[in-house]
């Protein structure tokens, strides 16, 4: 009983590191990590952006 416990809090501390701990996006150039929402580095390099599924609008069709 105790270890099926402690096996459970294992499993969630480490779902919980893994979910609190994604894997950031660093850049190529300078390997600085990726600030949030931040699409081009301090070094000057532009992240691409990430494909939503939203398309992107050219502007009015007509
Ligand atoms: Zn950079």
């Amino acid at each position: 009983m105790f270890y099926t416990i402690l096996f459970a809090t294992v499993l969630i501390v480490v779902a919980l590191v893994k979910y609190l701990h994604k894997p950031v996006e660093r850049c190529p150039e300078c390997h600085t990590p990726r600030e949030s929402d931040h699409p081009i580095c301090p070094c000057g390099y532009v992240f691409e952006f990430p494909e939503d599924d939203a398309p992107l609008e050219y502007g009015d069709p007509d």
